[in-house]
């Protein structure tokens, strides 16, 4: 089978068209700057393919139809016809209380998309695009909606409820929802691949956007980011778990709307912020920190530190832990943050390898072999996940 799936932001969208069974990529890409005039980079990892086409892409529908064409464009793509592609799955970032699973795209799922939007203003419209122009330009495929809350339903009450007054629940729906899910659960599942059931797992996808999961046997216990989002563990350029009167004092004493400071939260802080604007890549912050730059050694201290304060609180919520892993782009390459995150967390039964720590590639322990508690670096595949349900609704 060849799906296609579509990851669609308000003015960029990524795509990957690959086998559900063998996780093969055939074909992967951006369309940047929807909207502005369009930019479209193309790779073919087979036939060795990587090209940049200007394309002006007044809307989404343009640039699905620039897609579809670049993959059945005789040189640069992969497929002879649209015909091969069997169906088209779709990241949904927020599905609030009503998707605890994927779901195939039909009329009654939209309406529950858009009632989410409330809920998810700065993504679901984006999504919602996308699969507009997909299914105005192929009406025949099947369509499947994978959210990133979904995973995280199974999570109790005292973890996802807020101790605000009861009406903001029972009326909005104002509770944690968690995301970066479809992640969580690859993890999840590789773990027990890996390992077997029944087992106390911490998952830290550490990327730009960064949060971690507390999962029993599989299932998610609890998660740090919540209604949106912004908290958790300080991030890129999102503040992260902060006493919300910051928030009110800001927008008093510099004149801001709310939606101006929630600008400033979610765009200006985090380890950018700390770094005193510098940059919010780990990459750019440990080497000017190498130079002694103080304002980027606290920023990194601050990420690691709050990262390590959350396992801890996750090995209490699990009541023990067997294994640890680090994803996503910091996770997978930041071999200093991760021996800083782990420095201290010896008494939880946490003892990194060094040497091992230090390694390249792709699944890996890097827990040294006396450590009660194994320690992987697993790269995420959120797309995988994605084409995977698709397939399997669709069929
Ligand atoms: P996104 O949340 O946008 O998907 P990624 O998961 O791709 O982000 O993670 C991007 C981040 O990964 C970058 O901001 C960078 O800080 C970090 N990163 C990538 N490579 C390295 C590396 N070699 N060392 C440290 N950090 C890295």
């Amino acid at each position: 089978m060849k799906i296609l799936v579509i990851n669609a932001g308000s003015s960029s969208l990524k795509y990957q068209l690959m086998d559900p069974d063998t996780g093969d990529v055939f074909a992967k890409g951006l369309c940047e700057r929807i909207g502005i005039d369009g930019r479209l980079t193309h790779k073919a990892p087979a036939k060795d393919v990587k090209v940049t086409l200007e394309i002006p892409m007044p809307t989404h529908a343009e640039a699905i139809t620039a897609v579809l064409d670049i993959l059945v464009d005789p040189v640069n793509g992969v497929v002879s016809s649209v015909d091969e592609i069997d169906a088209v799955g779709h990241r949904v970032v927020h599905g609030g209380m009503k998707f605890a699973e994927s779901c195939l795209i039909d009329e009654a799922c939209l309406e529950a998309v858009r009632a989410c939007i409330p809920l998810g203003p700065l993504h679901n419209p984006a999504n919602l695009l996308g699969i507009e122009a997909c299914q105005k330009i192929l009406p025949d495929k099947p369509q499947v909606a994978v959210f990133d809350t979904a995973y995280h339903m199974t999570m109790p009450p005292k973890a996802y409820r807020y101790a605000i007054p009861d009406e903001y629940y029972e009326k909005d729906s104002l509770r944690r929802y968690g995301f970066h899910g479809t992640s969580h659960r690859y993890i999840a599942k590789r773990v027990e691949a890996l390992m077997g059931k029944g087992l106390k797992l911490i998952n830290c996808h550490l990327g730009n956007g960064s949060s971690l999961a507390a999962i029993y046997d599989g299932k998610c216990q609890d998660t740090s980011m919540g209604l949106s989002p912004l908290c958790g563990v300080p991030m890129g350029t999102r503040c992260g778990d902060m006493d919300i009167t910051v928030a009110q004092f800001i927008a008093k004493n510099y004149n801001k709307s709310i939606d101006e400071v929630m600008t400033i939260l979610n765009k200006k802080s985090g380890v950018f912020g700390l770094s005193g604007g510098l940059s919010s890549d780990f990459r750019d912050l440990e080497s000017a920190a190498n130079e002694g730059n103080e304002k980027c050694k606290l920023a990194l201290d601050k990420f690691a530190y709050e990262v390590r304060k959350y396992i801890g609180a996750y090995a209490a919520a699990l009541g023990g832990l067997d294994v640890l892993v680090f994803t996503a782009g910091i996770g997978e390459n930041g071999a200093t943050t991760r021996a800083a995150i782990c420095e201290g967390l010896e008494f939880l039964g946490v003892k990194l390898d060094p040497e091992k720590n230090k390694l390249r590639g792709d699944e890996r322990i890097i827990s040294a072999p006396d450590s009660k508690v194994t320690v992987w670096v697993i790269p995420t595949n959120e797309e995988l996940m994605i084409a995977q349900d698709t397939a399997e609704l669709a069929k």
